[in-house]
């Protein structure tokens, strides 16, 4: 599993971050997200397919691995 953040189509809304903290935080500045881990791995995989519907700016993209 790989993901892709859109900084442009993000809003600040934090959702990502909330919902999982280990992959997704906020720019401390403007508030948009911050990709920590642009692969992660199985375990945190419905935290941040979680995250990405919750994100209320379609700016998380998941693309499925090998
Ligand atoms: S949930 Fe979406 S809009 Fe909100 S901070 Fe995360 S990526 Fe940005």
């Amino acid at each position: 599993m790989e993901l892709r953040v859109d900084r442009e189509r993000c809003i600040s809304a934090g959702m990502c971050a909330l919902t999982a903290p280990e992959v997704f935080d906020q720019d401390t500045e403007d508030g948009r997200v911050v990709l920590l881990n642009r692969t992660p791995v199985p375990d945190q995989g419905s935290a941040v397919g979680e995250a990405a519907q919750v994100c209320p700016s379609g700016a998380i993209t998941l693309v499925s691995g090998d």
